[in-house]
């Protein structure tokens, strides 16, 4: 098992796909953590919330 996961995606920084990677949390998420950075430009992604109640929301947020 690992910490990181790596994923290509589309990068809107990049304006192109590249490989984005869990960075290290600073939320508590552990192994649950969705953030996503991209591994070139470090722009970060969160790909979905574990929040039940709650609708899914995409946020997108520059590093
Ligand atoms: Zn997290
Ligand atoms: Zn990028």
């Amino acid at each position: 098992m690992s910490l990181s996961v790596r994923d290509l995606r589309w990068c809107p920084e990049c304006a192109d796909e590249r490989a984005f990677e869990t960075p290290p949390c600073e939320d508590g998420h552990g192994l649950d953590c969705l953030d996503l950075s991209c591994l070139d430009c470090g722009f970060a992604l969160v790909v979905g919330v574990l929040v039940d109640d709650a609708p899914v929301v995409v946020e997108l947020a520059a590093a």
